[in-house]
């Protein structure tokens, strides 16, 4: 048995082997190690290998799937080993001792999940794969839980932006690629190749030409290549269901790098859950995919002003009618997750249950389309949306009539196909309903004739039908002409069996057999007519995702009186009454108001510097600024009393160093890291928010930076941009820069305490009330009074010196100082390009090179 499970466990490689034994699942080795530590079962030993004891640990086959989710949790990717002949059929090959063969069915890996049980209802779940072909980056990403597949290309440096949208909890990558992203699993390169990409596409969705679906490049034929083999691979050859793949072109989402997404906590909070999240705050779904899709909007959102107009429309008209809202959501609330379901029957691994759900799910999509279709004032994406929606009536009425109404999970009990449905299985199901009703009646004439009340006809695994008595009555039925033979003497009952009894199971287990041989067939036929109608039933699945996403944006919206952006295409952010909606919500919770805030910034003001007190609200005024446009992109209503929101290329969101300690890194390089992102990336059309830049280094360097940064953003990005700071001298920058302008959030002294007013108001911040947020914060006030002291002297010192900023007044303008460096810069790569390289002999190079590099020292 070792050598078979080793020989499989080489498949394997590096998954844990979940080996069948019985109704077990067992690990061996270094395998049952790491599941006993994760999954905090008992580790044992068996038999040896190499003279020391085998670990061993198992999980039953029943409950696998819950031990399956926790490992695949943990980043464990498992591999099943089943069996896959009977014991008898072993036997019969190899004799009395033959093992059973064993062979892997199927790779379990966090990207290729399709149960139930082992998906989160309201999260996509993806698999990507990345290439690199000749310098542009392909990416193919799917979920085959729903079938969802996207192809889209990129250059390397945005890579980092387009995995952090998508999301992914498993993504592969050639084995030879040096720069493939970290953690990704490892596949032969071969398989990604545009010729494996487009013969596989091709194969999968019998077309002979990917034209009908888009126009796809080699890079994103490439990645689809690497998608599809891998899943080929993990399915041992049993591919899921995969739709027509999209082709995502560039520059059609707004763009945000990981640091963004994180800083503005858009899917996770900064504790890694969905709680305190702003898709949390925001998501009034009732359906799962409704929550997918939401999710999916708010990683992505749009940047064409007519496609976010159409999402609006609808939202709107949902949002105007309370009545019709509540009808549609009521309805939405019923339906089972059509696309998911969808998703494990075409994978092979659907049950009856998700039959049911399709059924029930394409009916009800039916009774929403009948019931809109009666709507006089349909906006026009509604009306777009509509058709989708119906459409299955010849399949949903097959199912009504084959299955019965709350099919099972489990297909091993049979029992799913309705009555009525075919006359043959009725027939079958009729000999076995007799046959047990004549059992029942065989106890009643047993204990008659034998007298034993306690006489019962029991039924096991093993024995099948039986009689049983206690065992004090045991010998009366001994006697050879009692009619019984005996089977089986137990501690306090002894078992018999009689001929009729024998006649009456034997016609249940007959007709048991063949009426599950008929269920099977009729399921793979039921299975057949959703495979093949799967494009339309995903569709349909897709509109009721989109109609729920809008009904729940209208509910939200309505909920907290949110107002609809108008979305514009010039560099522009009017916003009045601002707010933000995770704050608000948790400042609401503990009953206290959230202070709304204006926002207004255009071409000749586009820089807006915010000071203020620590804990004045600053964070929160720049990030509910960048969540409103993102919710306008979206295509969702925003916490304002009113937004206009120039449309945005690219977000960008960044805090100092002080508040990402957690990083490990040392945070003041991934702030710098992060800021040269946004000055090479940030165009006149992106918005950048910048929370305390320059705070994670000393006094004099973070105000120099800080300074240089606001500079180039102001000059040379020329995007919308709101910087927060606690540096006062930065205030002397509207001297110089004019698109720039002061504000700060107030806060007043009253009667020696602080007063946080978290209202924003123009102007530089007049002090920085530092020792009174101390003070707030509960240092002791001998503390307090020290620090007074110190600070007297510090402001003695500065007005002698004319403090921190004392040196800034002869600043050359940045854009002068720029030049300047250039020049110098210039000089050097004239001289570079006059060189001859050819012609210097290997001394005269390195005497060149000395003279270059004093040259650029100075
Ligand atoms: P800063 O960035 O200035 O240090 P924050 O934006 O982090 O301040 O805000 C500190 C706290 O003040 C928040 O956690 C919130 O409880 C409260 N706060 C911020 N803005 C507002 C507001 N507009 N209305 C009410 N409370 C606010």
């Amino acid at each position: 048995m070792m050598a078979q499970y080793l020989a499989l466990k080489e498949q394997a490689a590096d998954c844990l082997l979940f080996y069948r034994m019985g109704d077990f699942f067992e690990l061996f080795f270094d395998d049952a190690k790491i599941a006993a530590q994760v999954l905090d079962i008992a580790l044992t030993s068996r038999g040896e290998h190499g003279g020391a004891p085998i670990p061993m640990c198992g999980v039953p086959v029943h409950s696998a799937e819950g031990y399956l989710a926790r490992l695949i949790k943990a980043g464990c990717r498992v591999a099943i080993a089943e069996q896959v002949e009977t014991p008898e059929e072993a036997r019969k090959r190899g004799g009395s001792k033959a093992l059973v063969a064993r062979d892997i069915v199927r790779f379990v890996t966090a990207g290729t999940l399709t149960e139930e049980a082992l998906l989160e209802p309201r999260r996509a779940n993806v698999l990507a794969a990345v290439c690199d072909v000749r310098g542009v980056i392909g990416l193919a990403a799917c979920d085959i839980s729903t079938g969802r597949m996207e192809l889209e290309e990129c250059s390397p440096d945005q890579m980092g932006a387009a995995l952090a949208r998508l999301g992914a909890s498993e993504v592969v990558a050639s084995d030879s690629w040096e720069l493939a992203p970290v953690d990704c699993v490892a596949r032969p390169n071969r398989s990604f190749s545009s010729d494996e990409g487009e013969t596989r596409l091709k194969a999968l969705h019998g077309v002979s030409t990917l034209d009908g679906f888009g126009q796809f490049t080699r890079a994103m034929l490439a990645a689809a290549g690497g998608l599809i083999t891998y899943l080929d691979h993990v399915g041992r050859g049993a591919l899921p269901l995969l739709l027509p793949p999209v082709a995502r072109e560039a520059g059609t989402h707004m763009a945000m790098d990981e640091a963004t997404r994180a800083s503005l906590e858009i899917l996770v909070s900064s504790t890694g859950t969905r709680r305190g999240s702003l898709v949390e705050a925001i998501d009034r779904c009732v359906t799962g995919a409704g929550a997918r899709l939401l999710a999916e909007d708010l990683s992505a959102p749009l940047t064409d002003a007519r496609a976010i107009n159409r999402r609006l429309e609808l939202v709107s008209w949902l949002h105007d009618d309370p009545l019709l809202r509540g009808d549609i959501r009521g309805v939405l609330r019923a339906l089972p997750d059509v696309g998911r379901a969808l998703g494990r029957v075409v994978a092979g691994r659907g049950s009856p249950r998700d039959l049911g759900q399709l059924r029930d799910g394409l009916s009800e999509a039916r009774r929403l389309h009948d019931m809109l279709r009666a709507r006089r004032d349909l906006p026009e994406p509604m009306v777009a949306l509509l058709p989708t929606l119906s459409g299955h009536g010849a399949l949903t009425d097959l199912y009504a009539r084959a299955l019965v109404p709350a099919p099972p999970t489990e297909r091993s009990q049979g029992g799913y196909i309705a009555e009525g449905y075919d006359a043959g299985l009725d027939e079958l199901r009729r000999v076995s309903g007799n046959a047990r009703r004549a059992i029942a009646a065989l106890e009643a004439k047993y204990r008659d004739e034998t007298g034993i009340a306690a006489l019962k006809i029991r039924h096991n695994g093993v024995l099948g039908y039986f009689i049983e008595v206690p065992a004090k009555h045991g010998d009366r039925l001994m006697h050879p002409d009692s009619g019984f033979t005996h089977r089986q003497t137990m501690a306090g009952a002894v078992r018999f069996n009689a001929l009729a009894l024998h006649e009456e199971a034997s016609r249940i287990a007959e007709s048991g057999g063949h009426a599950l041989a008929a269920e099977e067939a009729h399921f793979e036929d039921l299975v057949g007519h959703a495979v093949r109608a799967k494009e339309a039933i995903a569709a349909t699945a897709g509109a009721i995702a989109r109609i729920d996403v809008a009904a729940g944006q209208a509910e939200r919206a309505a909920e907290g009186n949110w107002a609809l952006p108008r979305v514009v295409d010039e560099p522009c952010l009017q916003i009045t009454g601002g707010r933000h909606p995770v704050v608000e919500a948790a400042l609401a919770a503990k009953g206290e108001r959230f202070v709304a805030n204006d926002c207004a910034l255009g071409q000749q003001d586009r820089l807006w510097l915010v000071g203020g007190p620590n804990m004045g609200g600053k964070s929160t005024f720049l990030r509910q600024n960048a969540l409103i446009v993102l919710l306008a992109q979206a295509g969702g209503f925003v916490p304002a009393q009113a937004a206009t929101v120039g449309l945005v290329d690219r977000l960008f969101s960044r805090v100092g160093a002080a508040d990402n300690l957690a990083r490990g890194r040392s945070t003041f390089m991934v702030e710098m890291v992060e800021t040269a992102a946004i000055l090479s990336q940030a165009t006149d059309r992106s918005f950048v928010i910048l929370d305390e830049v320059g705070r994670g280094t000393s006094t004099y360097d973070g105000l120099a930076l800080a300074w240089a940064v606001a500079e180039a953003v102001h000059s040379i990005n020329q995007c919308r941009c709101l910087f927060a700071t606690h540096y006062h001298e930065l205030a002397r920058l509207a001297e110089t820069c004019d698109a720039l302008s002061l504000h700060h959030v107030r806060a007043r002294e009253w009667k020696g305490d602080l007063v946080l007013l978290h209202e924003l108001a123009e102007g530089p911040a007049d002090k920085s009330y530092g020792l009174a947020v101390a003070r707030l914060a509960g240092v002791p006030a001998p503390v307090i009074k020290r620090a007074k002291s110190v600070l007297e002297k510090l402001e003695k010192g500065r007005a002698a010196t004319g403090g921190l900023a004392a040196g800034l007044d002869d600043l050359p303008l940045f854009a002068a100082a720029i030049e300047a460096a250039e020049e110098k810069v210039d000089a050097l790569r004239e001289r570079l390009n006059g060189l001859d390289i050819d012609a210097l002999s290997p001394r005269e190079a390195l005497d060149m090179l000395y003279q270059l590099k004093a040259q650029a020292n100075g």
